[in-house]
C-alpha cells in the first residue's frame, strides 16, 4: 500500500490535439514545484501521481501542489493493487470509524469485473460489517471513501477532493511582461496572467535617490510571493529619476503622470521585445485613479504596438484585495513605502489628457536621450 497524491487536472483536457503538450507542460511544471523534496511523479491516464514522498512532507508537497495552474483537483490517498481485499485495506485506512458515509466507484478500466455499483456496494457492505458504528448516507455523507479503478491494475483510494488552483499550466500561453510597483494591483495582475498560462517576467521602475532601497526590496519580495505561482523568479529594474526630473522642469505639471507612463511603457515594450515577451500586462482599474481612465490608456497606448494586458480593468478595489489576501501578497503591498510615481506628483493630474497636447509637451523632451540613460540602469535580481 503506498502513499501518493493524485491530481487532477483542469482545462488542458479541452485542447485537443494539443492535449500532449499542454500535459508535458503541466508536467514540467509540477517537477518545478517540488524542486529539493524527494518524490517521483508519473502519469497515468487523466492523472498525475507523486509517489515515493517522505510520509512529513506531504503537507509541504500538497502546498506546493495547490499552487500550480493547471491542478484542478488533488488528493491524498493510496495506490493498491486492483483486487478486492487490496481496495477494502486502503479504504479502511481511508475511512473514519464512526459517522455517516458512502463509497463512491470510478472505473477508468471499464473490463474490471465488478461494475462501480457493484464495488460501492461489496466495499461498503465490509466496512459496515467491521465498523458498527458507521452508517450508510448516499445523498448527504459526513465522508466519502472513493475508489478510482485504473487501467494499470491498480486502484486509488482517498477520501477528499481538495480544490486546486485552476486555470493553465503556466507556459502554455506565451510569455509576457508585468510592469510591477510596489502596490496592490500589479502583483494580482501577474498572478491572474499566470493563472491563463503565461509565463509572466517581472519589471519595475524606481527613481534612485528619490526612493530608496526600501521600495526596491519590497518589490522583491512580492516577486518571490509570486514566484510560488510560477511567475518568474527574476526582477528587473531601470531608473526613471532622470526622466521625472526633466518632466517635472520642462513640461505641464497636470501632465506630469501620463508623460511618465508613456516613458515606462516604450521601456517596457522595448525590454518585452528583447526577452521574447509578447505582450504588456498592468495592474490597471478604469477610473481607479487619474490615469486609469480611458483617455489615460490612449495616451499610454499609443506609444506601443505590442498588446497591454489589463486583467483588473473592470474590478473593483475590493475586488482585488481579496485575491491579493487570497495569493498572500497583500500583506507586503500595503506596507508603506515610495513609488515612483508619488514622486513629483502633481496636485491636479490631467484626469482627461488630449493625445495632442500630450504629444506637443513630449517635444520638449529628448526621449531617444533619456530612454537610453533608463535602460544603462538596468539591473536584474535573481530571487
Ligand atoms: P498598483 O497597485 O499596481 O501600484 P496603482 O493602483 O497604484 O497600481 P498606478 O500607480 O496608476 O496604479 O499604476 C498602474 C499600473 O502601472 C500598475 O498596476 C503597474 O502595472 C504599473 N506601474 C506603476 N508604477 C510602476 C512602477 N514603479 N514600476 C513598474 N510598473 C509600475
Ligand atoms: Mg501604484
Amino acid at each position: 500500500m503506498e502513499k501518493v497524491i493524485i491530481i487532477r487536472y483542469a482545462e488542458i483536457h479541452l485542447k485537443g490535439k494539443n492535449r500532449g503538450y499542454f500535459e508535458r507542460v503541466f508536467g514540467v511544471n509540477l517537477e518545478r514545484a517540488l524542486k529539493g523534496i524527494r518524490h517521483e511523479l508519473h502519469r497515468t491516464s487523466g492523472r498525475y501521481l507523486v509517489a515515493n514522498f517522505d510520509e512529513e512532507k506531504t503537507e509541504e508537497i500538497c502546498g506546493r501542489v495547490s499552487r500550480v495552474f493547471g491542478v484542478h483537483s488533488y488528493s491524498v490517498g493510496l495506490c493498491v493493487p486492483y483486487d478486492l481485499d487490496s481496495v477494502y485495506e486502503a479504504a479502511k485506512e481511508v475511512c473514519p470509524r464512526e459517522g455517516t458515509f458512502k463509497v463512491e466507484t470510478h472505473r477508468a478500466d471499464k473490463k474490471y469485473p465488478m461494475t462501480s455499483m457493484e464495488l460501492n456496494a461489496h466495499i461498503g457492505g465490509r466496512l459496515l460489517d467491521d465498523f458498527p458504528a458507521l452508517r450508510v448516507d448516499v445523498h448527504t455523507p459526513a465522508h466519502t471513501v472513493c475508489l478510482d479503478i485504473r487501467e494499470n491494475g491498480t486502484a486509488l483510494v482517498f477520501g477528499k477532493f481538495e480544490k486546486g488552483a485552476g486555470g493553465m499550466p503556466v507556459g502554455t500561453s506565451g510569455k509576457g511582461l508585468l510592469l510591477i510597483s510596489g502596490g496592490i494591483d500589479s502583483p494580482v495582475a501577474g498572478y491572474m496572467m499566470a493563472k491563463r498560462g503565461m509565463n509572466v517576467e517581472l519589471l519595475h521602475f524606481h527613481s534612485y535617490p528619490y526612493t530608496n532601497d526600501g521600495a526596491k526590496e519590497k518589490v522583491k519580495e512580492l516577486a518571490r510571493l509570486l514566484s510560488r505561482y510560477s511567475v518568474s523568479a527574476k526582477l528587473i529594474t531601470l531608473n526613471v529619476a532622470h526622466i521625472q526630473e526633466q518632466i517635472h522642469a520642462k513640461c505641464a505639471a497636470e501632465l506630469n503622470v501620463t508623460l511618465l507612463r508613456r516613458f515606462m511603457f516604450r521601456l517596457a515594450e522595448k525590454t518585452a521585445k528583447e526577452m521574447g515577451a509578447k505582450c504588456l500586462i498592468t495592474g490597471e482599474s478604469l477610473g481607479q485613479v487619474a490615469s486609469q481612465t480611458i483617455e489615460g490608456i490612449t495616451s499610454s497606448n499609443a506609444v506601443v504596438t505590442l498588446p497591454v494586458l489589463r486583467p483588473l480593468i473592470g474590478f473593483d478595489k475590493d475586488e482585488i484585495v481579496l485575491v491579493a489576501k487570497k495569493i498572500g501578497t497583500f500583506e507586503t503591498s500595503v506596507l508603506p513605502y515610495e513609488d515612483c510615481c508619488t514622486v513629483f506628483l502633481p496636485d491636479f493630474p490631467a484626469i482627461k489628457p488630449k493625445l495632442s497636447f500630450v504629444e506637443e509637451e513630449e517635444k520638449k523632451l529628448d526621449v531617444e536621450a533619456l530612454m537610453r540613460e533608463a535602460l544603462e540602469s538596468r539591473e536584474v535580481f535573481s530571487l
